[in-house]
């Protein structure tokens, strides 16, 4: 490497920062996302989502962009399209920045796909490095997605890490990369997580900062309990089975590369980014990590003698199960009963299973009960005495458990409730388990 190179590479070492939604959704909170990035020189590289919501009654700007792709009207699309550039345009007024995207909203209108979604983070991004005044860099030129659309990350990492080492501080669009034929791919909802973590792993993070709207990593739902409390730490594990489980607060997909290079992950509040907050590492010795709630299961299960020591009998239900688009989320069994759980399945379809249960496996009677719904908790040190206060807050809120499991005893319990029971079994169990995080 000659003198000249070398002065060119800085050191890439310091903090991944990510901020979501509604930490950008105007001219605002884009200030306030910027007072964090500038309060501390080691936030070096820093990962963005298109606007959210300003207000609960507001539409995410990647929601606009879904619909302005989905629609056939040409009338609705460029309406769409209006709301979206006045909204970009707002901030930018308002921020006194010397941007104008007018050639590139015109790009924008012959986009469809994934490429005209992404646009939400490309501007989001652009605003933000401008307000900054540091580099931008297009996720479209440093994560590649491989022809079968799972990630390059070989490639990512090497083009990354050398872009990175090249610039002091960048800015960085979340949620989409490349396809080897140039087309922009997206990862799934929420993927701007995807992008901080793989950022983080590139960069070889000190830590990933992740700024959202609420208070870190919470005990319960605020929309299911009143002000929970924030967990102080979680580990990698936890939150990856409660993400998986339906809490929203970090894409479970972005814990795998933080969780293989073991970078501590920091969940803050934009609004309050000295709060509360919750630290995600590798090793945390005891009390809990979370309990999620969620409606929408269904328990099918079939009777007849012997079924439960029928090995080909589980594959033939789990055949039947998958020909229908569905896995098992639980899957029991008797001596002669076996039951399986399953999520998002209305009565039609789950009337249909049954009867193809019912034809294939032989079964005398097969049972449908629908309106189900399943509380998960999670938590490394889950002793023996916090499960017994879990069960008789359970019975003193006059709650009816009507399944439940638990694979590895001192980490996990699964309860399943009807659905109408859902909101008091979370309280009672919230009651129950507020003293041992
Ligand atoms: N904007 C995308 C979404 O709404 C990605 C993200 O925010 O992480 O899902």
């Amino acid at each position: 490497m000659t003198q000249e190179m070398k002065k060119e590479v800085i050191s890439v070492e310091g903090k991944a920062v990510k901020f979501g939604g509604t930490s950008l959704c105007d001219a605002i909170q884009m200030k306030k996302a910027a007072e964090i990035v500038r309060a501390d020189p080691k936030r070096r590289v820093i990962v963005v989502s298109a606007p959210g919501k300003r207000t609960a009654k507001d539409e995410k700007m990647t929601d606009l962009l879904i619909r302005a792709d989905k629609t056939s009207s040409e009338t609705e699309r460029e309406a769409l399209f209006s709301v979206i550039q006045n909204r970009f345009d707002e901030m930018i007024h308002a921020l006194r920045l010397p941007l104008d995207f007018g050639m590139e909203y015109k790009t924008m209108r012959n986009l469809r796909g994934d490429a005209l979604i992404s646009r939400g983070e490309y501007f989001s991004a652009r605003i933000f490095s401008v307000l900054l005044g540091i580099t931008f860099l297009d996720a479209a030129g440093c994560i590649f997605f491989r022809a079968d659309g799972t990630l390059d990350e070989a490639k990512t990492r090497a083009v990354l890490s050398e872009k990175l080492s090249r610039a002091e501080r960048a800015v960085i669009p979340g949620f989409y990369g490349s396809m080897p034929s140039g087309d922009i791919r997206l990862f799934s909802r929420g993927g701007s997580d995807i992008t901080g973590a793989i950022v983080a792993d590139a960069m070889d993070a000190d830590i990933y900062e992740n700024f959202t709207d609420v208070s870190g990593f919470l005990l319960a739902d605020p929309n299911a309990v009143a002000c929970p409390r924030t967990v102080p730490v979680v580990s990698y594990r936890e939150l990856r089975y409660l993400s998986a489980m339906g809490a929203r607060v970090l894409h479970a997909d972005s814990i795998l590369p933080l969780r293989k290079k073991q970078i501590p992950v920091v969940i803050r509040n934009t609004n309050d980014p000295h709060g509360a907050h919750t630290w995600v590492v590798s090793r945390k010795e005891k009390g809990i990590g979370g309990i999620v709630g969620a409606v929408g299961y269904t328990m099918i299960s079939l009777e007849r003698a012997h079924v439960g020591d029928d090995g080909e009998a589980v594959c033939a239900l789990l055949s039947v199960l998958s020909s229908h688009g569905f896995s098992p989320v639980l899957l029991s069994h008797e001596p002669d009963t076996l039951n399986v759980l399953i999520r998002y399945c209305d009565y039609e379809k789950a009337d249909k299973i049954a009867v193809a249960i019912q034809q294939e496996l032989d079964a005398e009677i097969v049972t449908v009960r629908g309106g189900l719904a399943e509380i998960a908790i999670a938590g490394e040190g889950f002793t023996g005495e916090m499960r017994a206060s879990v069960w008789r807050a359970l019975e003193k809120a006059s709650v009816r458990p009507l399944f439940a499991a638990s694979v590895t005893e001192s980490f996990s319990l699964v309860i399943g409730v009807s659905e109408s029971e859902l909101s008091s079994a979370l309280h009672a169990i919230y009651d129950a388990l507020i003293a041992y995080i």
